[in-house]
């Protein structure tokens, strides 16, 4: 397995890296997944953008529009040239002596990987969610490799043989441990508006144009717990969840079998046109 590290491409084994590098000491690094499908990466440009701007949010200086030719030849050495893959990116502050402050005069550490990964045509899942208390901090719109709180709330859902951890905060339903939540209701769509509650998924954001071109009303305003027994469908979206649709929160049974809901059926089929 290749890896790319630092301007080199060496094999997995031999691809090391400090003990003070900041993202093992304080997670204080980002990180982006892309999948390349067909033969080119699913909205590139939103993924690298997204990460450009976060490194910007959290003072670490790398010009991200570096990495494309960089993201070429890992391709071709990892012989995925056009093959259906994942790629992760991971930027940390890169290595000094511990102290909490940013060091001045710190050069980035800048890894990558990429792995095969065939996404299907439609993610077939019906998915059976739980709900937890959204306990992570309030800057959930950067995209730090820092996850513990994700983590943690991801595994009790494994631990309950479920799809995902839907997280509420202050009585509204923020997203999912590692995906955006969408609702549907009386045939409009709802999600959590992009503030520091969230992260601004690119997906999320694919979703939210797509129902503007098929004429589907969006608010992006939060639903409360308490409307959860008023709403008709929910649904998933990341970069592998594509679109996941929710069969049951907690004890709550919106579809029953392969059933699912009509919105959340047209968004998929035409997500699926995107590629
Ligand atoms: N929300 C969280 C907390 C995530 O970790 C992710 C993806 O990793 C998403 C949402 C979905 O983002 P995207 O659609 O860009 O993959």
């Amino acid at each position: 397995d290749k890896v790319y590290l630092n301007g080199s491409i060496v094999n997995s084994a031999d691809a090391k890296v400090s003990v003070f590098d900041r993202g093992f000491i304080f997670g204080d690094g980002l990180y982006e997944v892309m999948v390349q499908i067909n033969g080119r990466f699913f909205y590139e440009k939103e993924h690298l953008e997204r990460l450009q701007s976060g490194l910007q949010k959290i003072n670490i200086e790398f010009d991200v529009s570096l990495l494309k030719n960089e993201i070429l030849t890992l391709l071709k050495v990892a012989s995925l040239t056009d093959k259906d893959c994942m790629l992760y990116i991971q930027i940390t502050r890169g290595v000094a002596p511990r102290q909490h402050s940013f060091p001045g005069d710190i050069k980035p550490t800048v890894m990558m990987y990429a792995v095969p990964k065939v996404l299907p045509e439609i993610n077939t899942v019906n998915a059976h969610v739980i709900t937890r208390n959204d306990f992570r901090w309030s800057r959930c719109d950067i995209k730090m490799t820092s996850l513990l709180g994700n983590v943690m709330l991801n595994e009790e859902a494994m631990q309950l043989e479920c799809y995902e951890t839907i997280l509420n905060r202050d009585g509204v339903f923020t997203e999912a441990s590692h995906s955006n939540l969408f609702f549907v209701k009386n045939g409009v769509v709802y999600t959590h508006p992009a503030n520091e509650y969230i992260l601004n998924g690119i997906t999320r954001i694919v979703v939210i144009e797509l129902c503007h071109s098929l004429g589907i009303e969006i608010k992006e305003t939060p639903i409360s717990l308490a409307e959860l027994n008023t709403i008709d469908e929910a649904f998933l979206t990341g970069t592998s969840t594509q679109i996941a649709a929710i069969q049951q929160i907690d004890d709550y049974k919106l579809y029953t079998g392969n059933e699912k809901g009509p919105v959340t059926q047209r968004l998929q089929e035409a997500f699926l046109k995107l590629r």
